[in-house]
């Protein structure tokens, strides 16, 4: 019988204390209804709550974690570089080594600044793309999740989308004043606005892959006509792969459609589970960035030694032997099982997966088609949603706790795992249509 009562007690400790007992707001469950589950340790694709209950893990952090929990290989060496001590606030060889690995990855980058989430990696991408253009409006896309910078909590996914707050109060008006935003997917709009206020916009941030408000794969040709409008107007493309770096694709969905972007962010992988994140481009626009430079941007713990060592350990091995393709792989063998499952039922669903990272929608229509967030909002059956995640969790399967995020495959995720999902699954949706 599967039962919470501890997660029910330390949860209730922790809401005196926290507020709603989490530090950030999609771990509470309030959208799909409940208590969170207390995790008390991870192991490979597996995570045990403080009741001694076993589940394989399809959140994995909300991303970081490729390689699974607690991976043998990253641990032994955060192991001996905690004997060296935690943080000397000077210059490592670790932030070296770390960027000259992502730089032989990622094709568009040429220098990289780490900071310490992807939050702080936006912001200042965005800062310098105003030094660098001197203009002060961007363009962002509804539903598209950049961290939580004042300027960016505009129509933000995420947590936001999960509850449907239209902007944060606290966040003055006059700060999102030079935030334009447009419909993603939609080439016409940005055009337009383009057009509406010429020499003014100094950069579009964009989600290569829309996975903040449930997974939307951009249509063909739409990134690349993204950035080229930026370059026809002399406005800077900085394309926000915190998610999708090393998991569309190792290099991000910027190798996989051969994109020439000038700023990326990066985030979630680069740090194996450890708070990171980074603004990276080529030399010209990166060398604006203080002490080089004049645009200003510093971090009391920006390149952590332990964290550097997480990322590093943790791309080294990703990048081994055919590891990347086999992890894709197992996504695409668990959404097919998925979309068979919703065919043989008829429950409308839309489906996807790039790289080790997935997605799925429960429809409110039949045939209906989400790619934007008007029509992730209006479509998703959040209903369903919510009754789903809870069969799951009662069965042994950890999906995130609202219809509005992703999944993500590890390298440890086994055969066995994803069949074994896949029969609860089936289980789960013949007992919610039943
Ligand atoms: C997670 C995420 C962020 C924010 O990163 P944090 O480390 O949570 O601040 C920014 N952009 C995208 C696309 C993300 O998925």
């Amino acid at each position: 019988m599967f039962q919470i009562e501890k997660s029910k007690d330390l949860f209730v400790k922790a809401q005196k204390l926290i507020p709603g007992g989490v530090n950030s707001p999609v771990r509470a469950f309030k959208s799909v209804g409940g208590t969170p589950i207390f995790i008390k340790r991870g192991e490979g694709p597996y995570i045990f709550d403080f009741d001694d209950n076993k589940y394989i893990d399809y959140v994995l952090s909300w991303g970081p974690l490729v390689l699974g929990h607690a991976h043998p290989l990253v641990i032994n060496e955060l192991k001996k570089s905690l004997s060296n001590g935690t943080s000397y606030g000077a210059p490592t060889l670790l932030e070296t080594e770390l960027a000259e690995l992502i730089i032989s990855v990622v094709p568009s980058i040429e220098m990289i600044r780490f900071v310490n989430s992807g939050t702080e990696a936006c912001m200042s991408a965005i800062r310098l793309a105003r030094a660098y253009t001197n203009r002060e409006k961007i363009i962002k896309f509804g539903g598209n999740y950049h961290g939580h910078a004042d300027m960016l909590l505009v129509e933000a996914g995420s947590g936001v989308a999960t509850f449907g707050l239209p902007d944060s109060p606290g966040v003055p008006e006059s700060f999102t004043q030079h935030t334009l935003i447009a419909p993603y997917n939609n080439i016409d709009v940005v055009e337009q606005l383009f057009e509406s206020y010429p020499d003014t916009i100094a950069a579009v941030i964009f989600e290569p892959i829309a996975a903040n408000m449930g997974f939307i794969v951009p249509e063909d040709g739409y990134l690349k006509k993204l950035i080229d409008l930026c370059h026809k107007h002399g406005a800077i493309s900085i394309i926000d792969e915190v998610m999708t770096g090393f998991r569309a694709a190792p290099g991000g969905v910027q190798q996989k459609l051969n994109l020439k972007p000038d700023i990326t962010c990066l985030g979630k992988v680069i740090g194996g589970g450890l708070p990171v994140g980074a603004y990276a481009g080529n030399i010209d626009i990166m060398e604006n960035v203080a002490p080089v430079g004049k645009m200003y941007q510093a971090g009391t713990l920006s390149g952590n030694p332990l964290a550097m060592c997480a990322g590093l350990s943790t791309i080294t091995n990703l990048l081994e032997g055919d590891t990347f393709d086999i992890m894709t792989r197992k996504a695409t063998d668990l959404i097919t099982g998925i979309k068979r499952i919703a065919q043989d039922y008829s429950v409308p669903m839309q489906i996807d997966s790039t790289g080790s990272m997935f997605g799925f929608y429960f429809l409110n229509e039949k045939d209906a088609i989400i790619n934007d967030f008007v029509s992730a909002k209006k479509l998703a059956n959040t209903e369903f949603y919510g009754k789903f995640f809870h069969k799951l969790l009662e069965s042994g399967v950890y999906i995130a706790p609202s219809q509005f995020e992703i999944g993500f495959m590890s390298s440890v995720h086994t055969d066995e795992n994803i069949s074994t999902t896949i029969t609860i699954i089936e289980t789960a949706i013949k007992s919610i249509i039943t």
